[in-house]
């Protein structure tokens, strides 16, 4: 059985720079799956809610990052505060939008400089795509993980996601190749694989394993589910 391991695409970054008003966010639940062909599949998510129209897509992603159109620029690795317990422990779920680690209050890290923001970001949780949601110059990628960050003084991602500078989303690529030597990213698989009804595995890694050294690329964009607000570097 193919397992997916974790890489990091190295490369350079992209800047969108057109700052424009945030788009409105829908305050009550819209209703959304991945079921191809219902009605609420995401052909149909624009006209989920009349506020999910989100500013024309002047910010939307994912995007397709066209390498050459990308401008080198000298910034820090992506850290996060130290802190003496290596192990965090979070909770999965799976509701439908996919396999979500969530990270238990007392246990989550807090980014240390994170390029293009102010103040700290607290890491919330963790899921995966596949294929990958962005392009790289055309081409997806096997899959990618997504580590979901809320600026602290919103104190949560609900109460972040309304805000221009609310959330910050890592994203790590995945391929396929084996078995992989990623501790922290076998952890997660096998809890995801462990998980039965109702039952929410809890499941214990280091996100800082799933970050490795090397370039990234990073942009003003939004969340690519409803209400799809342009919220997110
Ligand atoms: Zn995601």
């Amino acid at each position: 059985m193919l397992i997916p391991i974790a890489v990091v695409v190295v490369a350079t970054n992209v800047y969108v720079a057109a700052e424009r008003a945030l788009c409105p966010v829908s305050l009550h639940k819209v209703h959304f799956n991945y079921h191809f062909g219902s009605m609420h599949d995401p052909f149909h998510w624009y006209e989920l809610d009349k506020n999910t129209h989100c500013c024309n897509g002047s910010k939307q992603s994912p995007i397709n990052i066209e390498t050459q159109d990308t401008k080198c620029a000298k910034l820090g690795a992506i850290q996060y505060e130290f802190k003496r317990r290596r192990q965090l422990r979070g909770r999965i779920r799976i509701n439908g939008h996919g396999a979500t680690l969530a990270f238990f209050k007392q246990d989550r890290l807090v980014t240390k400089d994170f390029p293009f923001t102010n103040g700290e970001y607290v890491l919330a949780s963790m899921h995966f795509h596949s294929p990958s949601e962005h392009l790289v110059n055309g081409r997806h990628h096997a899959g990618v993980l997504h580590l979901s960050h809320y600026k602290k003084e919103y104190g949560s991602i609900p109460g972040a996601i309304d805000k221009a500078d609310g959330v910050v989303v890592i994203g790590v690529f995945l391929r396929v190749r084996g078995k992989s030597e990623n501790n922290a990213f076998n952890r997660y698989v096998d809890g995801v694989s462990a998980q039965k009804g109702d039952k929410h595995e809890i499941v214990s890694l280091d996100p800082r394993e799933l970050l490795r050294d090397g370039d990234y690329y990073t942009y003003k964009g939004s969340l690519t589910t409803p209400p799809f607000s342009e919220s997110v570097r």
